[in-house]
């Protein structure tokens, strides 16, 4: 049978969750309020950090949604200059293109010319002398 671990050393400020301080980063610790509650106090629970941030479980769930507000609108702007960049890549390449089949047509435009040319004096070689101007 498994040994249980860990159960009966948890100090009584403590919670079994691994929390951020949505303020400075830090690990917060739950501190349950039941041995001094206050009259005023509803919360039983709440959060500190070493820096000393103290939340009450509203205040940290209002912070947390903040931070996934403020996260998720860097992640949108992340997003936003992805498409900016993509879009001018495309713009790029649509252009590099554009260019390549201009040069393919040219080249293909050329090369009739002096395909036309070529039997021309192959012509004139056959029989008389192209005429002079
Ligand atoms: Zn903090």
């Amino acid at each position: 049978m498994a040994e249980e671990k860990g159960h009966a050393t948890l100090p009584a400020e403590s919670g079994p969750e691994e929390l951020t301080c949505p303020a400075c980063g830090g690990p917060l610790r739950e501190i349950l309020s039941t041995e001094t509650p206050q009259a005023h106090d509803e919360d039983l629970v709440h959060y500190r950090c070493l820096v000393g941030h103290t939340y009450t479980g509203g205040d940290l769930l209002a912070a947390q949604s903040a931070a996934l507000v403020a996260s998720l609108r860097a992640t949108l702007g992340t997003l936003e200059e992805k498409v900016a960049v993509a879009r001018r890549l495309a713009e790029q390449a649509e252009q590099a293109r554009r260019e390549l089949l201009s040069a393919y047509y040219q080249a293909q435009d050329a090369e009739q010319r002096a395909s036309l040319l070529r039997q021309t004096l192959l012509d004139g070689q056959d029989g008389e002398t192209p005429k002079a101007n």
